[in-house]
């Protein structure tokens, strides 16, 4: 193996303890604790588990956590309801509301009834199109993430050939909008693009955010190239019975030819979470009017 191993979950702890003491400073200036609530409509056993993590973390660094669960065949007008009272109260920097939601309610409807300026998921097509002009606003998580992992290693990322594979609005096009801000030069691939393999080896930067596992071999990689494996893939393990999880990327046919390489997991998935914290976090400073010290997080 040559890549060198980018380890999100030590960059994430390192993020997460960074975010704890800003937010200290928050409460001090504040008088009061950043803020963020997060919605759960249903008994999904993994949205449970995200929700349970994200509270957790959430007091872990010093910031309050209000938890709303709604039993599944909550209406949708009940859940606008809530939305809207999360809007108007002040202890509120954040608000996320955990998706997928039961068929019943419209996803769109209630990510558009979220504050811009409190949606810290960066789903509101408002932060959609900032994000697009190059407006301060907020960023989906888990692309914010994979770019702060990739200045953490290649710092200035101005006129490398990025290929982002996947164009969902939660991953693929905010991931292409940051590189293209950049300065990368940008080719967002997906399920019609003709010759992966031979778009994928033109790419100093490669983000595989697909949901198939371990689709990207290793003879697709440029060597020397920086592989961010976004995939979490669970496939069947070598014991009867047990499941392992995967990324996108075939990680040991990559790692041999890459100049650095996220694994799955331990690579872009301890971020998501200490982005979301981030990103309340800036929103309460933003929100208090408070100027939060340039290039802190
Ligand atoms: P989506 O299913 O919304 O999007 C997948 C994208 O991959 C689509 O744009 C699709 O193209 C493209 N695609 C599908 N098959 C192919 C193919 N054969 N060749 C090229 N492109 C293809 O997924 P998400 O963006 O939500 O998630 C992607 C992966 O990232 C998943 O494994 C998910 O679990 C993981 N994930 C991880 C997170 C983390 O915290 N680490 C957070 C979010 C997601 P088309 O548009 O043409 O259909």
């Amino acid at each position: 193996m040559t890549a060198v191993v980018i380890d999100g979950r030590a960059f994430a702890a390192d993020l997460r303890t960074r975010i704890a003491t800003l937010a200290a400073e928050f409460e001090a200036k504040a008088g009061r604790k950043a803020g963020l609530a997060v919605v759960l409509v249903g008994e999904d056993p993994a949205s449970q588990v995200y929700v349970r993590s994200k509270g957790k973390s959430t007091i872990e660094a010093g910031m309050a956590s209000f938890e709303h669960k709604l039993p599944a065949d909550t209406d949708q007008a009940t859940l606008l309801a809530l939305v809207e009272q999360l809007n108007a109260d002040p202890a509120v920097d954040g608000i996320l509301v955990q998706l997928p939601l039961p068929r019943h309610i419209d996803e769109q409807t209630v990510i558009a009834t979220i504050n811009p300026d409190k949606d810290v998921d960066g789903f509101h097509v408002t932060n959609a199109g900032r994000l697009a002009v190059g407006q301060p606003g907020y960023v989906p998580c888990t692309p914010l993430g994979c770019l702060m992992l990739l200045k953490d290693k290649l710092g200035d990322l101005a006129g490398l050939d990025a290929v982002v594979i996947g164009r969902s609005n939660i991953v693929g096009k905010p991931m292409a909008q940051l590189l293209l801000a950049e300065s990368c030069t940008v080719t967002v691939a997906h399920s019609k693009t003709k010759d992966l393999p031979d778009v994928v080896r033109r790419a100093d930067i490669v983000v595989a955010a697909v949901g198939r596992p371990e689709m990207v071999k290793g003879d697709w990689i440029k060597p020397g190239a920086t592989v961010i494996d976004v995939g979490i893939n669970r496939v069947p393990a070598a014991t009867e019975g047990k499941t392992r999880l995967v990324g996108d990327v075939d990680y040991a046919g990559a790692a041999e030819v890459a100049g650095a390489i996220t694994p799955v997991p331990g690579g872009v998935g301890p971020m998501t979470i200490a982005v979301l914290l981030r990103n309340t976090l800036v929103a309460a400073w933003r929100n208090a009017g408070l100027n939060l010290p340039a290039d802190a997080i």
